[in-house]
Formats: C-alpha cells, sequence, structure tokens
C-alpha cells in the first residue's frame, strides 16, 4: 500500500516542507497544490522512483523540484552534484533551471543550467563550483562529462523530463550513455507528455517499483467548455452562424 505524509490540511503545509520552500512558495503565489503535484510530491519525499504521465503546464517541475529540494536540504552532509535533470531543449532546461532557482531562494542551494549552442566557458566555472543541482541538455552534458568537467558518481537523483520528445528528437543513445555514467544506487523519476513504446521500454530498466503518477489529460482544462454535435455537412455553415448569433463567446475554435 502507498503510504505517504499527505493529511487533510490544505495548501502545501500538508507535505511538511522545509520552512525555506515554504516560504518561497508563498513568494511564488503557490497557494494549492496542483493535481501532479498532490501525486507526485509525497512519492518523491519516500525516495520512490516515478513515472510521470503529465504535459508541461500542469505543474509538473514544481512536482519534482519541491520534494527534491526538500530531501536536499534534509541531508546536506553529502557534498557534490546529488541531482541530474535531463531535457531535450534549452528552453525546457532553462526552465526548469528557472523553477528550482525560484524554490531554492535563500537556501545553500546551488544550480547549474548547461546547453549547447553557447560558449562553455561560463558553464564550466559554476560547474567547478560543485553545484548541488544540473540541469542539462543531453549533447553539452556528455560533451563536458568527456573533458572531465562534470561529475556524475554522487548523483542520487535522476529526473528524465520530457522522455518522450527525448526519444523524438533522437537523444536515446545518449540518455543510455548518461545513465551508464550515474551509480546504480538513486532515485529516478521519469516524465512525458505520452509514453511511446521505446520509452515505455527505458522506464522500464531505469526505473524500480515506479510510483505511477498520471493525469487523465482527455480531459479538457476546467476553463473550456467544449461540445460535440453531429452535423451533414451542408448544414455546418447554419449551425455555425447559429452558433454565433445565439452564444456570447470569449474565444472559440
Ligand atoms: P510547469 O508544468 O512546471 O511548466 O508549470 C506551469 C506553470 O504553473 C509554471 O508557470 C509554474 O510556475 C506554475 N505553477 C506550478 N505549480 C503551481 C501551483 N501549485 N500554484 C500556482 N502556480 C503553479
Amino acid at each position: 500500500m502507498l503510504t505517504s505524509k499527505v493529511d487533510s490540511s490544505r495548501g502545501f503545509s500538508r507535505f511538511n516542507l522545509n520552512s525555506a520552500l515554504e516560504r518561497n512558495l508563498r513568494s511564488a503565489g503557490y497557494d494549492e497544490p496542483r493535481p501532479i503535484q498532490l501525486e507526485t510530491i509525497p512519492a518523491v519525499l519516500e525516495g520512490r522512483d516515478v513515472l510521470g504521465l503529465a504535459q508541461t503546464g500542469t505543474g509538473k517541475t514544481a512536482a519534482f523540484a519541491l520534494p527534491i529540494l526538500n530531501n536536499l536540504l534534509e541531508s546536506r552532509r553529502r557534498r557534490g552534484t546529488r541531482v541530474l535533470v535531463v531535457a531535450p531543449t534549452r528552453e525546457l532546461a532553462i526552465q526548469i533551471d528557472g523553477e528550482f532557482r525560484k524554490l531554492a531562494n535563500s537556501t545553500p542551494i546551488r544550480t547549474v543550467v548547461i546547453y549547447g549552442g553557447i560558449s562553455e566557458r561560463p558553464q564550466i566555472q559554476k560547474l567547478r563550483r560543485d553545484p548541488e543541482v544540473i540541469v542539462a541538455c543531453p549533447g553539452r552534458l556528455l560533451d563536458l562529462f568527456g573533458k572531465g568537467e562534470v561529475h556524475l558518481d554522487r548523483v542520487d537523483t535522476l529526473v528524465l523530463d520530457e522522455a518522450d520528445h527525448m526519444f523524438d528528437m533522437g537523444f536515446l543513445p545518449d540518455i543510455r550513455r548518461i545513465i551508464a555514467a550515474l551509480p546504480e544506487n538513486r532515485q529516478s523519476l521519469l516524465f512525458g507528455a505520452t509514453m511511446p513504446r521505446e520509452i515505455r521500454r527505458l522506464a522500464e530498466r531505469v526505473l524500480q517499483r515506479p510510483f505511477r503518477a498520471e493525469l487523465n489529460h482527455s480531459v479538457p482544462a476546467q476553463t473550456i467548455d467544449h461540445a460535440l454535435y453531429s452535423v451533414r455537412e451542408e448544414r455546418k455553415m447554419e449551425m455555425l452562424r447559429y452558433f454565433v448569433s445565439q452564444e456570447d463567446f470569449v474565444s472559440a475554435i
């Protein structure tokens, strides 16, 4: 059975997070956990592996960043890079790094973001300060790992974000090389909006008895009304005119 730290209290206080994290959540204006956060945070706090089926925009980043930061703050004696987050695009990597920074504000935790297309030097300088968290795109990470600038031997938490896009973009061989460089004894989290067969296979190899966080995203967002009307082709325009004249739309497709 799944046990968790969740109790019936409202807001993020139900997770008993570090007080600095609670403060940062308040500053960010996060009052209530999102569904993916309700599911994922307790599992990650418990040290479980997670397979998360969730799209970007659902609050997925904080769903892993918050419990990871909490776990880091609770065991700060171990030094070196403890958390590696791999993302397919630089935009996503920058976004994830931003969320980590926002939530880790005023804590001693340092993060660095690594991606290609820009000079390596500033990234190398930051890596030499031994950041606890590295957020990286696969190519540049492997380049810098090959040059001995990235140390992965103390990583105890791995996050593969948008794993389905990593597969689409041909990064699976890189991902396998990265995983081979990590300690075997670690917590692993894998997220994707879809789970093609190759990603399920990767998940089976990488995750041990994972907690499955699945958001039913076939349901439209709560702010959207939708309906289906069956209309013969030749009457579509008539139907459309009728709707436009009857309904008070803000926006519609
Ligand atoms: P993500 O799915 O991680 O890209 O998050 C989507 C957006 O939701 C980001 O702008 C977050 O800052 C924001 N967000 C995440 N969790 C919460 C929350 N519990 N309350 C309000 N905003 C949130």
